[in-house]
């Protein structure tokens, strides 16, 4: 199936081919500086996601090693990306269908999570990342 989604505005949108993404909630503080909460990244192969309309696209270096799509229209955190990385992980809150069918695999980066919240469901917390991770 095709999942679409994209940014608050609509200058930006997206789709993702082939299986359903797992989804990490990411809470290191980068993602939650830049969201302004955990990120629910979905890991996608880059081979079935494309931009669909990119007139907002605009890219934020946040490390020497990874870059934050967002639309620099109406500011909207849309995802992440891993130099070499073979992978995308665009975030599931601009999916148009809600992330139907989805679930959150893990939380990743549990050791940075904000002070003001808790960790509430039963989803497996990984300190850092998965250990199924990509080498960065
Ligand atoms: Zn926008
Ligand atoms: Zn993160």
């Amino acid at each position: 199936m095709t999942r679409t989604g994209g940014c608050l505005c609509g200058a930006v949108r997206y789709a993702i081919d082939g299986p359903d993404p797992a989804i990490d909630i990411c809470h290191c503080s980068m993602c939650r500086r830049q969201g302004g909460h955990a990120q629910a990244a979905m890991t996608v192969a880059r081979e079935h996601f494309r931009w669909t309309r990119s007139d907002g696209l605009a890219w934020y270096r946040s490390s020497d090693h990874g870059r934050r799509p967002f639309c620099r229209l109406c500011g909207s955190a849309l995802g992440y990306e891993e130099d070499g990385d073979d992978h995308v992980y665009p975030n599931a809150g601009s999916l148009d269908d809600g992330g139907a069918g989805l679930s959150v695999r893990s939380h990743i980066h549990a050791a940075s999570r904000g002070a003001y919240y808790t960790i509430a469901d039963d989803a497996p917390q990984f300190p850092v990342l998965r250990p199924d991770a990509p080498e960065s």
